[in-house]
C-alpha cells in the first residue's frame, strides 16, 4: 500500500492533472466529497487530503510514505525525516518582503508580520537587519494598513493582493513551488512503487515543461 498526502486549495487543482498523467485518478470527486482519504484507479494506492503545514509531518512519521507539499512550508517547518525528490513546477510564486507604496524608511527595530517566522528570521538576520517579527495567520498585507507593522514576508503570485491594499513587492526571499516529498524509510521500503511514482511524476512535469 502507497498513501500520497496531498496539499489542499490550489496546490491540489494543479496536483490532481499531473497525477492523472501519472495514472493515478481518486475513484471520486475530491472536491465535492467530505471525504479525506480516497482510493484511485492505480491498486494499492490511496490519495489523503489535508493542510498544507500537516503533510511533512504525515510523511515525516510514515503515516503517508508520500507527500506533495509548497517550498514555502518546507522551508519554514523545516523536511525533516523526508527527501525532497522532485520539483513539481506547479504552484509557483514567490516568497517576498512588502511594504506600503508610502512606507518612510523605519528608526530603529523593524516590524515585520508575518505567518513566515523562521523564514523572515533568518533572511533579517542574514543581512543584520533588526526586527521585530510578529506572528499573524492570515492577511497579512492588513498589517502595515492598520499600523501594526512596517514591512510583512508573504507569498506573492500576481501581486494583485498588495497592488489592492496599497502595498509593493521589495526583496525576493525564495522562488517557491510545490515537492514531492518521501519518508526516508519508505525510499527503501517502498522502494519499487516509490521509484515508479517519481518516474512517472517526472516524466509529467517534463511533458508539462516541454508543451509550455
Ligand atoms: P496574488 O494576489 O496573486 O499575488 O496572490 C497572493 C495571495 O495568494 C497570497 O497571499 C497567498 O496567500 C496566495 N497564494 C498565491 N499563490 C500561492 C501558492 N502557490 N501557494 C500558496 N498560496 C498562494
Amino acid at each position: 500500500m502507497l498513501t500520497i498526502a496531498l496539499t489542499k486549495g490550489r496546490i491540489l487543482k494543479e496536483t490532481l492533472p499531473l497525477l492523472a498523467q501519472g495514472g493515478i485518478e481518486p475513484l471520486e470527486d475530491v472536491h465535492s466529497s467530505r471525504k479525506l482519504i480516497f482510493p484511485t484507479t492505480m491498486q494499492g494506492v490511496s490519495l489523503v487530503i489535508i493542510r498544507g503545514s500537516d503533510v511533512p509531518t504525515y510523511v515525516r512519521y510514515g503515516a503517508a510514505q508520500v507527500g506533495v507539499v509548497g517550498k514555502d512550508v518546507l522551508l519554514e517547518h523545516g523536511a525533516d525525516g523526508v527527501y525532497e525528490p522532485l520539483d513539481l513546477r506547479i504552484a509557483r510564486c514567490r516568497l517576498m518582503t512588502a511594504t506600503a507604496v508610502d512606507a518612510k524608511p523605519v528608526v530603529g527595530k523593524l516590524r515585520v508580520a508575518t505567518k513566515f517566522v523562521n523564514v523572515a528570521r533568518k533572511f533579517y538576520a542574514e543581512r543584520g537587519v533588526q526586527v521585530e517579527l510578529i506572528k499573524l495567520y492570515g492577511a497579512m498585507e492588513l498589517a502595515p494598513l492598520m499600523n501594526l507593522a512596517d514591512e510583512i514576508v508573504d507569498i506573492v503570485d500576481t501581486g494583485n493582493t498588495l497592488r489592492a491594499n496599497g502595498m509593493e513587492p521589495r526583496d525576493t526571499i525564495a522562488d517557491i513551488s510545490s515537492r514531492l516529498i518521501v519518508n526516508k524509510a519508505a525510499m527503501r521500503s517502498h522502494h519499487r512503487q516509490v521509484s515508479a511514482l517519481i518516474e512517472r511524476l517526472s516524466d509529467a512535469v517534463n511533458r508539462e515543461m516541454f508543451s509550455g
